[in-house]
């Protein structure tokens, strides 16, 4: 029953206040146009539908320009290019992966994708990404080097690799991160599926591992229906991590030669030209991104209860889902109720994964911060469809 003290229906009203009035609003719908249509009727008329045609490959050059960074694959999706990255980067079955509880299922699917098996450590409060401080607490309590790797004290399970996951589009602490991952030998692997147009004064998403994946899921800041890509500052990587991903067929005009058991992996061309149309947008999303935070902000400075997550001093990030943190957990599912009642289709963050029965035997550091964040948080309507000009 609502008291005057109760923050619930004032929080629904700034939310409403920042959104346009048409119902329902989804977490997150794609924007699609005439660009997209003309797009893939040319594609079509063209009859390179599939995993072959020029506008992979002009996809995969837009990508390079946008993020700067050479090495770049395109697959049928994010957790391939995940699993890919995960390969190249050296993991084995029955390694372990070290990573964020807090993310994704899809995150934790590529490391087992690879025989492995995730390791949970914490996330900061500050950055929603992995927090250095707590890995490195976790290493030096839970591990030993051997000359050739990092290993479990007690299990002697080698520790493969770092992958670190940009929540929400927002960029964890890289430099910190990555001089960890040096320091401890690990190669280290971005999951930046959420943090297509996510930079830090150092570089694009991306940009410090040695290989990472986006995605372009319908619901990701730009889609190609199903898709993803590998990322890596080594153009070599990328190739290689192509050969996989085309079944490991040695170029030959007419002969079916392999040279390793690799995968189906290559995003089709129809997916390539909806992701050239998504290109040109992605700009203007990220300017309405920009915008509909800056509503929200407003909206809701003078509301006690609740705040919005913002990003640490310097990191510029795609702003791909807006995430409020209430000051009681207990608000949570009522608050995620009331808005669904107005058709506002608000949801909470991922549960986290070392409580998902397949991974809850997964060696794991303390994750205080991972708990509290899914506790508190919920994920507003983000899309670019939510400002007028988009
Ligand atoms: C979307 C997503 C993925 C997987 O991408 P798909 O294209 O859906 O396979 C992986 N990790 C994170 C963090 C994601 O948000």
């Amino acid at each position: 029953m609502a008291t005057r003290s109760d923050p619930l229906p004032a929080l629904v009203e700034a939310i409403a206040a920042a959104l346009p009035a048409r119902r329902p609003l989804p977490l997150h719908a794609p924007v699609l146009g005439a660009a997209e249509k003309a797009r893939l009727a040319a594609c079509i008329d063209s009859g390179y539908v599939s995993s072959i045609g020029p506008e992979v490959e002009a996809f995969e050059h837009a990508l390079r320009e946008f993020t700067g960074l050479p090495g770049v694959t395109a697959t049928v999706n994010g957790s391939a290019a995940l699993h890919l990255a995960l390969r190249l980067a050296g993991v084995r079955p029955g390694d372990e992966v070290l990573m964020p509880a807090l993310t994704f299922v899809g995150s934790a699917n590529a490391v087992a994708a690879c025989g492995a098996r995730p390791r949970f450590v914490d996330v900061s409060a500050e950055t929603l990404a992995v927090d250095p401080a707590a890995l490195e607490a976790h290493l030096q309590a839970t591990t030993r080097r051997a000359g050739d790797g990092l290993y479990d004290r007690r299990t002697g399970n080698r520790i493969a690799a770092l992958m670190v996951v940009h929540c929400l589009g927002h960029l964890g602490a890289m430099e910190a991160l990555a001089a960890l991952a040096r320091t401890w030998g690990l190669p280290l692997v971005e999951d930046a599926a959420e943090a297509l147009g996510s930079r830090r004064p150092q570089g694009h998403a991306g940009a410090w591992g040695l290989a990472s994946a986006l995605s372009f899921n319908g619901n990701k800041i730009i889609t190609t229906g199903g898709g993803g890509a590998l990322l890596s500052p080594d153009p070599d990587l990328a190739r290689r991590a192509r050969h996989l991903a085309t079944t490991a067929k040695q170029p030959h005009p007419w002969a079916f030669r392999h040279d390793a058991v690799a995968f189906n992996y290559r995003m089709p061309n129809l997916n390539a030209a909806l992701g050239l149309a998504q290109m040109r947008r992605l700009p203007l999303h990220l300017e309405a991104k920009a915008s509909l935070e800056a509503a929200y902000r407003l909206s809701l400075a003078r509301v006690p209860g609740a705040r919005l997550f913002a990003a640490p001093p310097g990191s510029r990030p795609n702003r791909w889902l807006q995430l409020l943190l209430l000051d009681d957990p207990d608000l949570r599912d009522p608050l995620l109720g009331a808005l669904h009642a107005r058709g506002l289709l608000a949801r909470p963050l991922w549960e986290p994964l070392h409580r998902a029965p397949m991974y809850a035997h997964c060696t794991r550091a303390p994750l205080p911060v991972t708990v509290d964040l899914h506790a508190r948080g919920i994920c507003l309507p983000s899309g670019a469809d939510l400002v007028e000009a988009a």
